[in-house]
């Protein structure tokens, strides 16, 4: 009798797992890509109807944000601010100006200025944003000059009914450049959210942010780290969970070359001399805004530092990849070390920071 039950339930077992490899796999998630704030954005949703409503409350989520955070639109707030430097009128901001403000302030204590704000002009003088075509590097002397105009005790940011902000000193420009496109993400994800949306990933220039799954039981949304040596090729990949941000600050596509040397676009804030040393460094977060500006904060720092400032934020893992064409090597926080598998047969070195 035991026999024979444990046959039924053996045979049953076997129609389902047939019936399972029939049953077609759900199709692929839709991806639909348009240009907004100098990048590429997409959103990619697992049920294919509700994909054009998605882009579209995205879209105009960016396109708001970028009225007001961007450095290329001369009609923006933020070019009126810059505009303002110096004088002693306070320009009103909107509330999310502020927040990103405020959010990016943070950052700055946090890494003791290697994360800076107001690091506009000395991105202009090493031939960013606006700069010479033709860029040397800048002299010691008009380093120190520029590095006067971006103290952050010189922003005067009031809250309130009517949000405020007045620079102190001539010269000095904001550029949220390293948080604003994490910022809108956040923005069109919550609004997503409160709209009844689900199972769909925003991507805005490589800061990514997940809701729901890309399919049934897969439990969130493959990702890829992208191996800076190799045009398209990966260096590995992971699980991003449902809410989780992740962002990637390279030295591979935003670069200037000064006497056949390469100088990536992020600053040390410290210093004001272009990073080297690092390839990429990719961080998952629990929003966008604090993945982007620590994937910039992390790339200045270095994996000891780096990995000493995660002591205080919760829930973020970040990886380093230096700069080492020859050899690709990874550092990795415990925990992203351990959703991090190999892709292909590029196989890198391993080394666990612990924060
Ligand atoms: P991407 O914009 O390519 O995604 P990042 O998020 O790392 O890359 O941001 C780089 C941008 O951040 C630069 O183009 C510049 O606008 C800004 N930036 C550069 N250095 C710093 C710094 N030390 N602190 C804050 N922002 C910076
Ligand atoms: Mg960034």
């Amino acid at each position: 009798m035991r026999c024979h039950r444990r046959f039924v339930r053996t045979a049953a077992t076997a129609v389902l797992l047939l019936l399972a490899a029939c049953r077609p796999a759900p199709p692929a998630p839709v991806r639909l890509e348009w240009l907004t704030m100098g990048t590429v954005a997409a959103v990619q949703c697992a049920d294919a109807a509700a994909a054009p409503h998605v882009r579209d409350l995205a879209q105009r989520t960016f396109q708001s944000l970028d009225n007001d955070l961007s450095a290329w639109n001369p009609a923006s707030t933020l070019c009126a601010v810059n505009a303002a430097a110096g004088t002693p009128r306070p320009v009103a901001v909107p509330p999310d100006f502020a927040a990103v403000l405020q959010a990016a302030l943070g950052f700055c204590a946090d890494s003791e200025g290697a994360f800076n704000p107001l690091i506009g002009p000395v991105m202009q003088a090493w031939g960013f944003n606006g700069g010479a075509l033709h860029p040397v590097c800048p002299a010691a002397e008009d380093l120190v000059a520029l590095l006067a105009r971006t103290h952050w005790h010189d922003i005067h940011l009031t809250t309130g009914a009517q949000a405020t902000v007045r620079l102190a000193l001539p010269g000095m420009q904001l550029d949220f450049g390293a948080i604003a496109k994490g910022y809108a993400v956040d923005l069109a994800w919550e609004r997503l959210k409160a709209a009844g949306h689900t199972n769909l990933l925003i991507d805005l220039g490589g800061n990514l942010r997940a809701l729901g799954e890309a399919a049934p039981g897969r439990g969130g949304w493959r990702t890829g780290v992208r191996n800076p040596f190799q045009a398209h090729a990966l260096a590995g990949k992971f699980l991003m969970r449902d809410g989780e941000a992740v962002a990637t600050s390279g030295n591979y596509e935003r670069f200037v070359e000064i006497d056949g040397l390469r100088y990536a676009h992020i600053m040390d804030g410290r210093t004001g001399q272009p990073v080297t040393g690092m390839a990429g460094v990719t961080v998952i977060a629990p929003d966008a805004a604090t993945a982007d500006a620590l994937s910039t904060a992390l790339f200045i720092l270095g994996p000891q530092r780096g990995a000493a400032l995660l002591r205080t934020r919760p829930g973020c893992e970040a990886l380093w990849i230096p700069d080492t064409p020859e050899r690709l090597t990874v550092l990795a926080t415990p925990g992203f070390a351990a959703r991090l598998t190999p892709v292909g047969d590029t196989p890198y070195r391993l080394t666990v920071v612990t924060p």
